[in-house]
């Protein structure tokens, strides 16, 4: 790892002066900072979670949208259709896994059928490429389990599945590399500013200062707006909840389908995800708090009932998680990436719903030109490297490589999560891998061990012991998503 910015920095007492502090360390936050990672610049990405991808960018569907959803000549349109090639090419330059299954919006019924029309209009004017209208029966010769009540459907071919979180960490593990420097447990609460300098402080009253000043904090990002003297938005947050099912149903369907739009979204989709689980949800429910995590029991019988409708033989007694993420949305439906009218310095990207995952590098790169076009000087450096080596080297190799690598490297011969088949060498990476994986969950979240049929069960405990081992802290100090969530109070007869 190379440590860059070390050059950049500026102390003044305690406090670092960076020239760009970015607020949130979701995909949106972690992409800019990979963005702005290329030029000469001291960068900080502050997050208040104790990992990076806590919140939208880690419960979403993962869908790379084709593009012929936004409505022609908005900026989501434009940003929709450019970043979709965007987002495969920064996918493959930090080695994460995503693949371009395609995706069907499917009409069940002659009244639905126009829509199909229309968003095949709408397509066009956006330029996305290769899309077509399928009969039902023509659908179903390539998605045979698509249910025999769909009409007609449009098949987008550009369209592909990602993992959020992973790409979330990959980019920000590669913007570290380059030289940013992540801030955790920093909620931000208060931003002032004074000749030409932001303090931004956080809950626990640490503070650093910068000159610029990006807002990427998601379903909060109206709150981040209001504490630094913006009011011009407003975030409506909208749940949305999920199943996933097991590896047993993840070849039910080959594309991601979904049914007719409607105001209130893209409707529940069923697809597999690229770990090889099936997918499910989400619905759409206007929520109090961004702060919304849990299922309901109405949610989830929605889901079922509705991804039903487009595959009738969907297992559901292979379910192994439930989760809910929530939309930043607005009235107006647009992404707000603009420079601050009130506050010099300060740029916001709020509102960035559905389809942000899949315009995170085109967001990136639009809001670095915001920042230019205030003032901020863009100098290319020399030795910026794109290509994050591959996280997911050994659990994609084959026996006989597996074999040989862990002759050399005993601990990922040592099976810690069975479900998965999640090796001791590949959890010590994690934590000790660009953003470190510093609780249970953050190493989850890597190497997928915890997320098989036992949910952690067994493998838990394990994973605990290299925490505290490879962080040198007691075990009781271990947490599942830091903070207080402490996986164990003290020893038994102590
Ligand atoms: C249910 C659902 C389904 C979706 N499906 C898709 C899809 O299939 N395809 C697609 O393209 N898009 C999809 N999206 C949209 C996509 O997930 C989001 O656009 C994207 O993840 C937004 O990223 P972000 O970085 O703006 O926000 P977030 O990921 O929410 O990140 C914001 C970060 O800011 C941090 N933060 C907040 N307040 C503070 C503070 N005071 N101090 C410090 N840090 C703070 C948060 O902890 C968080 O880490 C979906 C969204 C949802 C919720």
């Amino acid at each position: 790892m190379r440590l860059y910015s070390a050059r950049f920095y500026f102390e003044r007492g305690n406090t670092m002066i960076y020239d760009v502090a970015i607020i949130g360390a979701g995909v949106i936050g972690g992409m800019l900072a990979r963005e702005l990672s290329k030029y000469k610049l001291s960068v900080t990405l502050l997050e208040k979670e104790n990992d990076v991808a806590m919140e939208a960018s880690h419960a979403n569907s993962g869908i790379v949208h084709g593009g012929y959803d936004p409505v022609p000549g908005t900026l989501k349109a434009k940003l929709n259709s450019e970043g979709v090639e965007l987002l495969f090419e920064a996918a493959k330059e930090l080695n994460v896994p995503c693949k371009r299954n395609g995706s069907m919006v499917c009409a069940f019924s002659a009244e639905e059928e126009p829509i199909i029309d229309e968003l095949y209009q709408q397509g066009q004017e956006n330029q996305i490429p290769g899309l077509k209208i399928l009969s039902g029966d023509e659908a179903r010769i390539i998605e045979p389990n698509l249910s025999a009540a769909v009409t007609k459907v449009l098949h987008v071919t550009n369209a592909g599945i990602v993992c959020p979180y992973d790409l979330t960490i990959a980019s920000i593990g590669n913007a570290m590399d380059n030289g940013v420097q992540l801030l955790r447990n920093f909620k931000v609460v208060s931003i002032s500013r004074e000749k030409s300098l932001f303090c931004v402080k956080s809950e626990s009253g640490d503070a650093i200062e910068c000159r610029f000043l990006v807002n990427c904090a998601g379903a909060y990002s109206d709150e981040i707006a209001r504490i630094a003297g913006d009011d011009f938005f407003e975030i409506i947050p909208r749940a949305g909840e999920y199943m996933l099912l097991d590896k047993l149903e993840g070849n039910r369907v080959s594309h991601t389908l979904f049914q007719c739009p409607s105001v209130e979204g893209k409707g529940i989709l069923v697809s597999p995800t690229v770990d090889g689980n099936l997918l499910v949800g989400p619905t759409a429910k206007v929520v109090s708090t961004p702060k919304c995590n849990d299922t309901t029991a109405e949610g989830l019988a929605e889901v079922e009932r509705l991804a039903s409708k487009s595959v009738p033989s969907v297992n559901f007694r292979q379910v192994i998680t439930s989760f809910t993420g929530v939309r930043a949305s607005t009235k107006g439906g647009e992404f707000i990436l603009k420079a601050s009218d009130n506050v010099p310095g300060l740029v916001h990207a709020g509102a960035i719903d559905s389809p942000g995952l899949t315009c995170c590098v085109s967001i990136a790169r639009y809001l670095t030109n915001i920042l230019s076009q205030i003032g901020l000087i863009l100098e290319q450096k020399d030795e910026w490297n794109g290509i994050r080596e591959n996280f997911h080297a050994f659990r994609e190799m084959n026996d006989e490589e597996k074999n040989a690598y862990i002759q050399e490297h005993p601990a990922f011969g040592k099976i810690v999560c069975r479900c998965e088949t999640v090796s001791e060498g590949e959890i010590v990476q994690a934590i000790r891998t660009n953003p470190t994986a510093l609780d249970i969950d953050s190493v989850k979240r890597r190497t997928r061990s915890g997320m098989g049929r036992c949910q952690g069960g067994f493998c838990g405990p394990y994973v605990m012991e290299l925490i505290s081992r490879e962080l040198g802290i007691p075990m009781e100090e271990v947490t599942k998503f830091g903070g207080q969530s402490r996986m164990v109070i003290g020893r038994i007869g102590e």
